[in-house]
């Protein structure tokens, strides 16, 4: 069985995104970036049914820039077998990237596809999704667990105030909710390993597609900062105060 994982480079967590003066776009100047972390869920939830005799093959796949690489390396360094990097420097938002996975999915045929639920920067949840329809594959959504059996995936979805679990037929979807497992860290004989894996190299349009930045990106704009807030020594105080200053009562 074969596994493909979808990874998406985006600003570390730990960063505090700047925007640029002009307001065009996140200002990427030496920010340190990583791969989303719901990417590396779905990596270990592959690496983990290929350590269960599940899966024969874990295939990890990124479209982005050249530097995107690291994140592809990083998946290797964490299990995965070989990488595909779809490079392209253009802003490609998710149903671009749909098309490109999808081109991907027909070249590779994979048994399962796992994606991350959402990807930290762009927030968008629906990669997943514009991928199972353009392939027209069924998909379980926000996975927190998974089970395979005899050519059927059983995917247990977080969803409000409670779990569904859903069957579906291979080949099919899955995109990675927070408590789906815990991402092991990469061993550094494994990133040495990682680095003489295949690595192969595509572009839009050598899977016979083209990318367009629909849609356009018209500005990014900081969080209002907020106001210090006061502490009150009563509840009368803090009455008047919501009467009077703020004039929320
Ligand atoms: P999104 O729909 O953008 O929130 O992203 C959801 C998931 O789609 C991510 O966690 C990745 O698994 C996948 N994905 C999004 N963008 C890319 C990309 N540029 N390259 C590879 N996978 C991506």
């Amino acid at each position: 069985m074969k596994v493909l994982v979808a990874v998406k480079r985006v600003i570390d967590y730990n960063v505090k995104i700047r925007v640029k003066p002009d307001h065009s776009d996140v200002d990427l100047t030496n920010v340190k970036m990583a791969m989303n972390p719901f990417c590396e869920i779905a990596v270990e939830e592959a690496v983990r049914l290929k350590e269960k005799g599940i899966a024969t093959e874990v295939v990890a796949v990124t479209v982005g820039p050249k530097a995107a690489q690291e994140q592809l390396r990083t998946a290797l360094a964490l299990g995965a077998d070989r990488a595909i990097h779809v490079e392209t420097d253009e802003r490609v938002e998710s149903l671009g990237v749909a098309k490109l996975l999808k081109g991907v999915v027909d070249q590779e045929k994979p048994d399962l596809v796992i994606l991350g639920k959402q990807a930290i920067d762009t927030d968008n949840n629906q990669t997943g999704q514009m991928l199972a329809a353009l392939a027209g594959l069924p998909q379980g959504t926000f996975a927190s667990a998974i089970g395979i059996e005899a050519g059927e995936i059983e995917v247990t979805r977080e969803i409000d105030g409670g779990l569904q679990t859903v069957a579906l037929k291979l080949p099919a979807v899955v995109t990675s909710d927070l408590r789906l497992n815990e991402p092991r860290y990469a061993k550094l004989p494994d990133i040495m390993k990682a680095k003489k894996k295949p690595l192969e190299t595509h572009t839009p349009e050598s899977l016979g597609l083209t990318v367009s930045a629909a849609p356009a990106l018209l500005k990014v704009e900081t969080p209002a900062e907020r106001k210090g807030g006061v502490k009150v020594a009563s509840v009368d105080e803090l009455v008047d105060k919501l009467k009077n200053e703020a004039k929320v009562l």
